[in-house]
């Protein structure tokens, strides 16, 4: 044990992760209220290195919003569109199969497809979609849809939601996003997202996605209108999901981006405040694998920094990212694998280039001969 636990009022919730007890909302709670960030990634980083040791991970992946077009109106949305709104967009099957194969040149292993809730495209949209794109590659794994996009589909299928996953299944999907999850808490819930599915709907998704055999991953949006016993809420029912059905596959917290949308937030999240969100994300979720610092919300610089807090996983190089900069992101577009790879190495950790189940692709061992001098060359943002 380091002097700074020796020394911390957390000591015991070390003592806890070190003897492999579970912590309770009570001890989550007490970690977002400390002020003693160091002795939080003392933690997290015991938690996240009795998991996964030393190795970071990346995907080499391209983003595709198919349409910003969405019957709902979440207050926090940036992103979505009316057809009567002059930068609504929607792409055609042709459009998506030409961005994919232009991507697929560069490396990809994984095609991460969402949007809005169609107001008039119809189901078999979505399965020529899938059909159309898995025929470019058996390699090519396809990541799409929220939980509301399924429940809207199922809607459109006029079938269960049982049977919507499994015909989306056949024609190609390999993992629902994480997407849509927000906050779960209901009163904060209807501030954010009223209208969007319920957290019992949320889950009840994912949970018939892994029964099915399916994998998914799963997020939080922080540092909008919800408090610290908020988010403890929203990990308890992840952690009692992925309790249930062992489905997921990693957790990606979301900090919150402020603009162009309607809730009276100015400022997103600090960096001492996703630190800590990742940091207790790591300590509380005993049963997830994999944390993921998401560098298009919190800039790359802190990405880095987070991976001393718990997280083992920058996501992916994602090419075109709308969603985070409509709402205000500043980061790039993209990143290339160079810089993913150099971003973990630099923190000190194996560079792992992952699918989009967290199996390793390549491990980038030797800073020396490192085996990206020999990868195809990336896009740049
Ligand atoms: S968050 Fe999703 S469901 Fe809500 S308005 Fe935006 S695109 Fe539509």
């Amino acid at each position: 044990m380091n002097w700074i636990i020796k020394h911390s009022k957390l000591r015991d919730i070390y003592e806890k992760v070190e003897a492999g007890t579970r912590i309770n909302e009570s001890d989550a709670l007490r970690l977002f209220q400390s002020q003693d960030l160091n002795a939080l990634g003392a933690i997290a980083n015991l938690s996240r290195k009795k998991k996964v040791g030393e190795r970071a991970s990346f995907i080499v992946n391209r983003y595709i919003n198919y349409s910003n077009y969405c019957i709902l109106s979440c207050q926090f949305c940036a992103f979505s569109k009316k057809k009567r709104d002059a930068d609504g967009f929607e792409l055609t099957v042709e459009e998506m199969v030409q961005k994919a194969k232009e991507a697929l040149a560069i490396g990809i292993t994984e095609l991460h497809i969402v949007g809005g809730l169609h107001p008039s495209l119809p189901f078999s949209y979505y399965l020529e979609m899938l059909r159309s794109l898995k025929s470019l590659s058996p390699d090519l794994k396809l990541k799409c849809f929220t939980a509301i996009e399924i429940l809207h589909l199922a809607w459109l299928s006029k079938q269960s939601v049982d049977e919507t996953l499994a015909e989306l299944k056949a024609a190609g999907l390999d993992s629902l996003t994480g997407g849509g999850a927000e906050i779960f808490r209901a009163s904060v819930r209807s501030q954010i997202a009223k209208g969007k599915e319920s957290a019992e709907e949320y889950l009840d998704v994912h949970r018939r996605w892994h029964q099915l055999g399916g994998r998914s991953t799963c997020t939080m949006l922080y540092g909008h209108l919800e408090s610290h016993e908020d988010r403890v809420h929203h990990l308890s029912l992840l952690r009692g999901l992925q309790d249930e059905t062992s489905g997921y596959t990693g957790f990606i917290p979301l900090a919150y981006q402020p603009d162009n949308n309607g809730i009276p937030v100015k400022h997103p999240p600090t960096g001492a405040e996703s630190l800590k969100t990742i940091a207790v994300s790591r300590i509380f979720l005993d049963n997830f694998e994999h944390i993921t610092a998401y560098w298009v919300g919190l800039g790359i610089n802190l990405a880095q920094v987070a991976l001393d807090y718990g997280a083992d996983d920058l996501h992916g190089t994602i090419l075109e990212e709308h969603i985070f900069h409509m709402a205000g992101a500043d980061s790039p577009q993209a990143r290339t694998e160079k810089e993913m790879i150099q971003a973990i190495r630099e923190a000190g950790r194996t560079p792992v280039q992952r699918d989009t189940f967290y199996q390793p692709i390549r491990v980038f061992n030797d800073p020396v001969n490192s085996e990206e001098s020999r990868q195809p060359q990336s896009a740049e943002a």
